[in-house]
């Protein structure tokens, strides 16, 4: 691919490709984080992260309440610093209203990324994960862990055949499987009666995990409730759902998530650790998440922002220079199709429009070239299009 990327760039591209190369290298098993990234390529002029998956209406509010709440309390960093914040099952008790789960059921996590190492560590010696996936449901596997995947096939758009999958997972002689819906980084969404009989037939393992973290963005939030699958698992105690709410209220800074599991799991691990894993500024998210009337803003937000996502996806899957797939999630997978390779095509998006996207070419199970672009706001859309175009068509 060399030839092909001497022909596109120029000498000063070209210097830049090779300090992103060794920067990407020495990130650590995710992409390197904006901050990073112009920390060390002061030159490069990052104008949209669409590479980090991130509801960027949602982050404005919680803005704007933080600095109301602020600004009504004298005390309030003061106290965020110098006091220990609430422990797990007291932000698990207060935040219980607002989810409608029983409080024993619910383990708050220092994001989901903690409870998906919890749940792991603790409820699985063998993990089956459907690939491309998430990372740390395979990172996380200790040495002692086995780990077998079950193949999305991109030729039928990453859709889970539910039989094929039922069968793979009782061949395979895992005792967890997980799934996420809609997944990262496909954004497949598995249908509700898919679910319910994937999970009846799989009652004797000793854990599923269904992971609903971009479960906002597929389908319309109801009145009163945000959506979830809760109701959809609670039939089924070796059922974990795991809920990040880093990308859909746009506060991956704070590390907040939670899962859902049997109360007596959720004992086991309380009891043996996890006891101030909510920092202050989290806890102040759980708290916010508590007000009603936070909660009608965010759906408004929600809506406003889920109509940009499909918009944005009508845009390009009608596009001729990439293949988009369809999702139920705030971001889209892409297939380069033009000889490029996702390498060159993330940089020179970085480069000429300072557009950064997940170049995919790590991802386990994802044979080709891919991208994963992160739906953002109107005018920030409008411009990852053009850039996209510009550089592929
Ligand atoms: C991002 C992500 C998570 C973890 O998010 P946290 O920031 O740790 O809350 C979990 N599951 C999926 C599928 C994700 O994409």
């Amino acid at each position: 691919m060399l030839d092909l990327q001497t022909q596109r760039t120029t000498p000063q591209e070209r210097d830049l490709i090779a300090r992103l190369e060794r920067l990407s290298s020495s990130a650590g098993s995710h992409s390197p984080s904006l901050t990073m990234m112009q920390e060390a390529l002061p030159d490069i002029d990052v104008r949209i992260d669409a590479c980090y998956l991130s509801n960027p209406l949602a982050t404005d509010l919680f803005w704007s309440h933080f600095n109301s709440d602020a600004s009504k309390d004298p005390r309030f960093f003061m106290r965020m610093l110098e006091a220990y914040p609430s422990q797990n099952r007291i932000i698990a008790e207060r935040f219980s209203h607002a989810i409608a789960v029983d409080p024993g059921r619910i383990f708050i996590a220092n994001g989901a990324t903690e409870a998906i190492q919890a749940v792991l560590h603790n409820y699985s010696s063998h993990v089956h994960v459907n690939v491309p996936t998430f990372s740390p449901y395979y990172e996380f596997a200790t040495p002692k862990h086995e780990v077998t995947t079950f193949q999305l096939d991109q030729d039928e758009d990453f859709v889970l055949d539910p039989e094929r999958y039922v069968q793979s997972v009782k061949r395979s002689g895992a005792d967890a499987a997980i799934l996420i819906t809609p997944n990262n980084p496909d954004g497949y969404q598995i249908p509700d009666d898919h679910l319910e009989w994937i999970l009846s037939q799989l009652s004797d393992l000793r854990t599923v995990v269904v992971d609903e973290s971009f479960i906002h963005f597929s389908r319309e939030a109801e009145s009163q409730r945000l959506p979830t699958l809760v109701g959809l698992t609670d039939n089924y105690p070796n059922t974990t759902i795991v809920k990040s709410m880093s990308k859909d209220f746009g506060i991956a800074g704070i590390r907040a998530g939670y899962a859902i599991m049997k109360p007596s799991r959720v004992n086991e691990l309380l009891d043996h650790g996890y006891l101030w894993n909510i920092n202050g500024l989290a806890e102040y998210f759980f708290s916010l998440f508590s007000r009603p009337e936070f909660l009608d803003e965010y759906r408004t937000v929600l809506k406003t922002y889920n109509g940009y996502i499909f918009e944005f996806k009508l845009k390009t899957s009608a596009a001729g220079f990439i293949r988009s797939y369809p999702t139920g999630a705030n971001f889209q997978l892409m297939r380069i199709t033009n000889g490029m390779t996702s390498e060159l095509v993330t940089t020179l998006l970085l480069l000429r429009h300072g557009v950064y996207v997940r170049n995919c070419a790590d991802k386990i199970g994802l044979d080709g070239e891919f991208i994963r672009v992160a739906i953002r706001t109107e005018p920030e859309n409008a411009l990852i299009f053009q850039a996209l175009e510009d550089v592929l068509a």
